[in-house]
């Protein structure tokens, strides 16, 4: 049983030749509308590989908000406690892709609602969870009620401290894994290495290092899990694939070095195809992948 209390958004990317400058109107090619929010992608990727998953969250009473709980429902998540928060717009993340890259403006909206009193609302489904995963798309204040409350009942916690925002050192020592990768691991520990930053935290700090891996430090010592080779095509929501695969994991019982194992297979599965959501596995595509 997981827990997932974070962001839900509906990603709108538009494809044009160029991007437009100041002023500027242009016909674009496509609109491609997709649901995402690391909360949602997190929560989504851990119900494909079998895990029973509660998210909590807010939308708004708008049409993105309908598309996010509909989605989550067909992905086999419960809703219960998505809250839809009257007269405010959804999370929704505005990308323009043009020239081979992107440029986002994100929205937070209802993301930014989401408040102390949701967490108490949604804490029998909280306390019954054998993991709660968190990210860092909703109110800081709020990250920090929930380490808090989390580690006075002695439930475990997976935060994954991405985006990269400065946060308050006694919230890492508080939960049970933290999974950056290379650049958000230093923005938590200005001035230190990547090596410094594993060893401080053993069996802790899980660093994603994209196609080269994992590292994480055992016995004094850093250990590096390869990724899979895999031909990737888009490597948005990899980090959210490796997220709740480990937490799946984790969760099933499996050592840290097997966990890690998993979780390379299924965000390896995850960068083949288009999309957050897009190419997240199910259960069988990992036990295939590892000839389970
Ligand atoms: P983020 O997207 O959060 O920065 P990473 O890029 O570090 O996260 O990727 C997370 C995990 O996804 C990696 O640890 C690895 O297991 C897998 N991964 C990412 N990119 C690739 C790739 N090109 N080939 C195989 N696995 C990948």
């Amino acid at each position: 049983k997981i827990a997932v209390i974070g962001s839900c958004s509906i990603d709108l990317t538009v494809e044009a030749g160029k991007r437009p400058a100041a002023g500027e109107t242009i016909i674009g090619s496509r609109l491609i509308v997709s649901p995402g929010g690391k909360g949602a992608n997190q929560a989504v990727a851990a119900a494909r590989l079998g895990a029973q998953v509660h998210m909590i969250g807010c939308v708004g009473d708008d049409a993105y908000g309908t598309m996010i709980i509909n989605n989550l429902k067909t992905n086999n998540v419960d809703t219960g406690y998505v809250s839809v928060l009257p007269g405010q717009n959804s999370g929704t993340a505005h990308i323009t892709l043009a020239e081979g890259d992107n440029s986002i403006i994100v929205i937070k909206g209802a993301n930014d609602l989401v408040m102390p009193k949701h967490i108490d609302t949604a804490w029998n489904v909280i306390a019954a969870a054998d993991l709660v995963m968190l990210q860092h798309e909703i109110p800081l204040p709020t990250i920090d009620y929930i380490i808090g409350k989390c580690a006075a009942a002695g439930i475990s916690v997976l935060l994954n401290p991405a985006p990269v925002q400065p946060v308050p050192s006694e919230w890492l020592d508080k939960v049970t894994y933290v999974t950056p990768n290379e650049h958000e691991a230093e923005a938590l520990y200005p001035g230190k290495t990547s090596e410094e930053i594993l060893l401080m935290q053993e069996e802790r700090f899980f660093m994603t290092l994209g196609k080269a891996g994992v590292a994480y430090a055992k016995n004094g010592k850093v250990h590096t899990v390869p990724a899979f080779v895999v031909n990737a095509q888009d490597t948005t929501g990899a980090g959210d694939t490796f997220n709740s695969a480990f937490a799946v994991a984790r969760c099933e019982g499996r050592s840290l070095d097997d966990s890690i194992r998993f979780a390379n297979a299924a965000a390896a599965l995850s960068v083949q195809k288009l999309g957050a959501q897009g190419g997240m596995p199910y259960l069988k595509d990992v036990e295939r992948m590892l000839g389970e």
